[in-house]
């Protein structure tokens, strides 16, 4: 099992810590255990709370802290009077909109960019629309590198600093060259796609498969949002993210790490053989997951247009349209048996559906729980538990905006002017 995150582009949150002394300056390490003390926390804490959980003494995470204040990291709260004697406490929180990570993503029908700021916020969002099976990677990278400039330049001029982009793609993806290997619905292969983007140098960016990407933003949303007050269960350590777009794509989380494989490959689940007898998918192979349960297999079958939304399919769903509940029935027995599979391989409990799985799981459950009922062997004992997503719209752009972020959270003496 390799999990070294710098071979895909995609850092999880655990591996976010630094641990690694050795190559930092004291300085620079303190500073990091200091910003990521303050960014785990589930609310805002105090200096005397992070020297507590750091075990730095209190004048040196007064320094530090200062340091990551006058980056634009951190900014204070107003003080809070402990209920015993004391100091007023001063709450320090995530800055907003100070420096930003940039998300892009190109998909089979839309291309698009998320801006989010260190609190989690979206400060700005372009998605358009289109038609992208067999497209021109120049011609679409190109209008996508515009819609990114825009994009900068809009939150540039709130006076925000971009750290960094990410861009998801559908597809296998060698991020430490910087090539996507194929990308069977877009009939993209083996080529470098960020020089086509023709971003300014001083913007780092780093390409990650779109449904990776997807998963980890589940991951993060689920330390970062949940509260202990929540009435809706955390997300678990461990589960199957599903990205459900034209093509299908997922990601396999084991013990809150993205299980990534030797290359970066793992969670092609698009692919996995349904029926061998089944229609030729665009990646060559027949009967594959996505010509029974992606979008575009799904909206034929249902005699709807696939360049229609998926949400023409929904409103015939919820009228009842006997076509429709046919789709969406195929599907979710195509759906069941991959999974099936997975779940037989890999002992997980909880599956999240992301994509346009989100909205049309009430459609899908029925035929998913029979495929599942039968044929998965420990379904006696357990049922796997299928929810919607957590960030159920664009995630892939959230999540590689999110992991641009937390690599300005994990070294953030980059930011900071002092020795
Ligand atoms: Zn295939």
């Amino acid at each position: 099992m390799n999990r070294d995150e710098s071979s895909t582009g995609v850092r999880t949150p655990t591996r976010a810590r630094p641990t690694a002394a050795r190559q930092h300056t004291l300085r620079e390490y303190n500073l990091a255990l200091v910003s990521q003390a303050l960014f785990d926390a589930p609310r805002p804490r105090s200096r005397a709370d992070i020297a507590a959980a750091t075990g730095l003494t209190r004048a040196t995470v007064s320094v530090l802290v200062d340091q990551l204040i006058e980056a634009r990291l951190v900014r204070e709260l107003p003080p809070v009077t402990p209920l015993r004697a004391g100091r007023p406490a001063v709450p320090l929180t995530p800055a907003e909109r100070t420096i930003v990570g940039l998300g892009l993503e190109v998909n089979v029908d839309y291309l698009g960019g998320t801006v989010l700021d260190l609190t989690g916020q979206v400060v700005a969002q372009e998605v358009v629309p289109g038609d992208l099976h067999g497209s021109d990677p120049a011609e679409v990278l190109g209008r996508l590198g515009a819609l990114a400039r825009r994009l900068v330049e809009d939150v540039e001029a709130q006076d925000m600093q971009v750290a960094g982009a990410r861009l998801a793609l559908p597809g296998l993806v060698d991020a430490r060259a910087g090539r996507l290997q194929v990308a069977p619905n877009l009939g993209w292969s083996s080529f470098l796609p960020l020089p086509l983007l023709g971003l300014p140098d001083r913007l780092p960016v780093e390409i990650a498969n779109e449904a990776n990407l997807a998963g980890l933003a589940q991951l993060v949303a689920g330390a970062q949002d949940h509260r202990p007050d929540d009435a809706a269960p955390p997300v678990p350590s461990s589960f199957l993210y599903v990205s459900g777009e034209v093509g299908i794509g997922s990601a396999i989380v084991i013990d809150r790490e993205l299980f990534l494989g030797n290359r970066g490959w793992s969670g092609e689940i698009g692919h996995v053989v349904v029926d061998p007898h089944g229609p030729r998918c665009l990646c060559g192979a027949t009967g594959c997951l996505e010509q029974y349960a992606g979008k575009d297999a799904m909206l034929r079958a249902a005699g709807i247009p696939v360049d229609a939304p998926v949400e023409t399919f929904l409103e015939a769903l919820a009228e009842g349209t006997p076509s429709a509940r046919e789709a969406a029935t195929s599907a979710g027995t195509a759906l069941g048996r991959a999974l099936a599979n997975f779940v037989n391989l890999v002992d997980i409990e909880t599956v999240l559906l992301g994509g346009i799985y989100t909205d049309l799981l009430p459609y899908l459950r029925e035929a998913l729980t029979t495929e599942l009922t039968t044929r998965v062997l420990a379904s006696p004992w357990t049922e796997l538990d299928l929810r919607p997503a957590l960030v159920a719209g664009h995630a892939a752009m959230i999540g590689g905006a999110r992991t641009v972020l937390r690599d300005v959270v994990a070294a953030p003496s980059a930011w900071t002017t002092s020795d």
